[in-house]
């Protein structure tokens, strides 16, 4: 099964780095990965039709919990900390 070999956050840049076992390298932004949550409060978000807010540039995830075996907890420096990120959502995005 593939999994994660190393995640890393840049905040200078702004963007994260996923390493699969595989060998697939994954860059995505911390402002892509924001307007990706998917808790119950995003979802409904969208399910109204918004597409969001226009996400400021210097929007930084600021902690990445790990989450089991399951895929890792983002916490973004607007405050938002309910986006839980499965590994295998994490590897279908693509920017
Ligand atoms: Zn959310």
């Amino acid at each position: 099964m593939i999994h994660v070999e190393t995640i890393s956050s840049h905040t200078r840049t702004g963007t994260l780095e996923i390493l699969w076992s595989d060998g697939r390298q994954q860059r995505l932004t911390h402002a892509f990965l924001r307007t990706c949550c998917q808790c119950s409060h995003c979802k409904s978000f969208h399910l109204q039709g918004k597409t969001g807010d226009v996400l400021p540039e210097q929007l930084r995830i600021t902690e990445i919990r790990p989450v089991g075996m399951y895929g890792v907890q983002l916490i973004f420096s607007d405050g938002h900390d309910r986006g839980i990120y499965p590994w295998t959502y994490l590897r279908d995005l693509a920017q």
